[in-house]
């Protein structure tokens, strides 16, 4: 799940452009790394497991295997694989190392890191046919730092088992997920001898700091990554045995308005009647960006918006969440403003929005000051929706304020430093439909088709770069504390995420 959006900083051209060349040096460099430390990943059965044993199910090899695949779970939990920290920057590169070997242990013949300017990302190619269809995994190896550290039970890295939870930082953002993707291939092909589709790996460091290579990475490698399904392993359920599938998230733009009214601050008795004031000023400009009904007022602002299919809101209709009154009580609030016509989870999930997210200007500290304040301040986000793009969003804002600008006032505007498209997954998308089924059939439940009102800066660039969205599967629950302290997971998710990749991936195959 994602770091806050950051900005996306331009990166150097990846040395390694030529991964082949790269993969055999990765694969020099493993080996004299396990020499000296052996990794403890085990190499896997030979190919053939099915007719050596009477075990001939997926389901079977999983049992069988469980304690190695476990025990490879707590060594990768063990690897503080902290991406925003320099401190830990050897040990996210060893962790990447790790995640490759593990997925060369698992049966990938092609598997090497492409280097960014930071974080390297892991990379893995299975050909088993080319008359069928491939898969696209995303993930990442990365996770948040751990502080405040002493609210933590147990040691962030060492993942500790307490009253049926996995304690880890980690664990459900989303180590259990990637490693469950790699444990699920190697059942599958074990048990039926090969893959049934081909698989492109593409795990990075670096999705907790909002994936600033990555863009450039699945550009430069737009060829290689081509592909007929695309999945992400970065999500989650809606509750414990309710498997969710997201059709869209939010994207982001924002700026801020530097309003200024005189030179100087002024005395409020000698000019204050007769001059502009700039806090008065911004307050007016700010209260022109909303209609009474809790609508934007800028113009143009919702020509783009996609609008909701009847299915699609029925979709929304249908994901058991919370009651309106529940909503209102968690967040504190007296009373629900929005844009009229929609229910509030539509409003969460699929409108736009203008948000101010501090406004200042003039005295503000104790006591009081008779100035006539010469500057003030406002700062504005606007959590976009599929149709809309930042860059047009920001030009309709700067419109609005220079149509708005108060008498007297002059105003500068000045960009936010990252920007998000939107993210949308069409109900036709590839892959989508079997990954209901699978999830159907191992919850015995349909999957809730959930969107989000939070920004996902990498989701988008999946389907302006290669055509097609992600899928999204993943099995963390809400409440399981990713980015904050004691995040847990459970075994009968680790145990159940296994097989749904494993299945997912058989079904895809036809
Ligand atoms: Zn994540």
């Amino acid at each position: 799940m994602p770091a806050t959006i950051s900005s996306n900083s331009p990166s150097p051209k990846p040395e390694h452009l030529d991964l082949l060349t790269h993969t055999s040096i990765l694969r020099h460099h493993v080996a004299a790394q396990m020499g000296s430390a052996p990794l403890s990943i085990q190499s896997v059965p030979g190919k053939g497991f099915a007719s050596m044993t009477e075990r001939t199910s997926v389901k079977d090899y999983l049992d069988h295997h469980a304690d190695r695949f476990d025990a490879e779970l707590f060594e990768f939990l063990r690897m503080p694989s902290i991406s925003t920290d320099p401190v830990y920057a050897a040990d996210t590169r060893k962790t990447a190392e790790w995640v490759a070997d593990r997925a060369r242990a698992a049966g990938f013949a092609d598997v090497g890191l492409i280097e960014t300017p930071l974080h390297p990302v892991v990379y893995g190619r299975w050909e088993s046919s080319n008359e069928r269809p491939t898969l696209l995994i995303y993930g990442h190896y990365d996770v948040q730092p751990v502080d405040p550290v002493d609210l933590w039970e147990s040691d962030p890295f060492e993942p500790t088992e307490r009253e049926g939870k996995i304690y880890a930082r980690g664990a459900s953002d989303m180590k259990m997920n990637l490693l469950a993707i790699l444990q699920g291939i190697e059942a599958l092909a074990q048990t039926k001898g090969d893959l049934p589709i081909n698989v492109i790996l593409l795990f990075e460091g670096e999705e907790e700091i909002g994936s600033p290579n990555l863009p450039k990475v699945v550009a430069d490698y737009a060829g290689q990554l081509k592909s007929d399904v695309i999945m992400s392993g970065d999500g989650g359920m809606m509750g414990i045995g309710r498997p969710a599938l997201s059709l869209g998230l939010k994207g982001l733009v924002g700026c801020q308005v530097d309003l200024t009214t005189s030179s100087t601050d002024l005395h409020s008795g000698g000019y204050g009647a007769a001059v502009p004031n700039a806090v008065r000023a911004i307050a007016e400009l700010a209260a022109s960006f909303h209609n009474p009904d809790g609508s934007v007022a800028i113009e143009g602002f919702y020509d783009d918006v996609i609008p909701l299919t009847e299915e699609e809101r029925a979709d929304i209709a249908a994901v058991d969440e919370q009651s309106d009154e529940k909503f209102m009580a968690e967040a504190g609030v007296t009373a629900i403003l929005g844009e009229p016509g929609y229910t509030v989870k539509e409003l969460r999930w699929t409108r736009p929005t203008i948000d101010f997210n501090g406004i200042w200007g003039g005295f503000t500290g104790e006591g009081s000051k008779t100035v006539t304040p010469a500057q003030a301040h406002l700062k504005i986000t606007s959590r976009l929706v599929p149709g809309q793009r930042p860059d047009k969003i920001l030009k309709l804002i700067e419109a609005h304020i220079a149509k708005h600008t108060p008498v007297g006032a002059s105003i500068e505007v000045v960009p936010g430093k990252g920007s998000a498209n939107p993210f949308r997954l069409p109900k036709d998308s590839p892959g989508l439909a079997e990954a209901a089924v699978v999830l159907e059939r191992i919850f015995g439940t349909p999957p809730g088709f959930v969107r989000s009102g939070g920004t996902v800066p990498i989701t988008d660039v999946f389907t302006e770069i290669l055509g097609i969205g992600p899928v999204t599967i993943g099995f963390g629950l809400p409440g399981s504390r990713a980015h904050a302290p004691n995040e847990w997971i459970r075994p009968e998710e680790v145990e159940i995420s296994r097989l749904a990749y494993a299945e997912y991936f058989d079904t895809l195959g036809g």
